[in-house]
């Protein structure tokens, strides 16, 4: 199910489903694999994905690289990592926010022009939806306002509790 919001769509599903020109990938520091959709990633794409990842060295909270889909209907997937929540003091909102703007910044670079991000940090990370929603809603704004060489940017919602969160986020702004 998708919504249309003009360039910014929200879509219920899984993620590696989605043939778009990129994935997000939600994932640690080590960029070697884990469960939730970083999981789900490496199994719809296939061993490829572990050894590509094994010759990045990690990823800091924050950053984001890029590799190839392998058997993913994506063509890329762009690996960010996004922090874990410990109360909102230790700098996640500016870090959650580097997330989707580096991973933007990298799909430019590769002429990226549809994308899909899952909710980053809002898994095993802990990060409120309500707030991580509405920095996502924020930033892929805020980018789509000042790039047009994105077409489309699909915030994936796995989970009702996420779309909710999402559409409080676009009803606000
Ligand atoms: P993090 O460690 O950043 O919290 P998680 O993978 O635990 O990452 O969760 C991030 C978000 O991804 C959560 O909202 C989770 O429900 C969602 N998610 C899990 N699997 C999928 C999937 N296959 N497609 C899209 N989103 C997913």
């Amino acid at each position: 199910m998708t919504t249309l919001l003009g360039r910014m769509q929200l879509s219920s599903g899984d993620i590696t489903q989605l043939p778009v020109d990129a994935i997000v990938n939600a994932a640690n520091r080590s960029l070697l694999g884990g469960g939730g959709v970083d999981g789900a990633i490496h199994r719809a794409a296939g061993p490829g994905l572990l050894a590509e990842c094994r010759t990045l060295g990690g990823c800091e909270t924050g950053q984001a690289k890029i590799t190839r889909g392998y058997r993913l209907p994506a063509r890329h997937v762009i690996h960010t990592v996004g922090p874990i929540w410990q109360g909102g003091d230790g700098g996640e909102p500016e870090l959650l926010a580097a997330c989707y703007r580096n991973s933007l910044r990298l799909a430019v670079e590769y002429g990226i022009r549809t994308i899909a991000f899952p909710a980053i940090s809002c898994g095993v990370y802990g990060y409120p939806l309500d707030e991580a929603a509405r920095i996502a809603v924020r930033e892929v704004r805020a980018f789509l306002a000042r790039d047009d060489r994105v077409e489309t940017v699909y915030l994936v919602c796995f989970g009702g509790d996420v779309r909710e969160a999402y559409e409080r986020a676009l009803g606000q702004a």
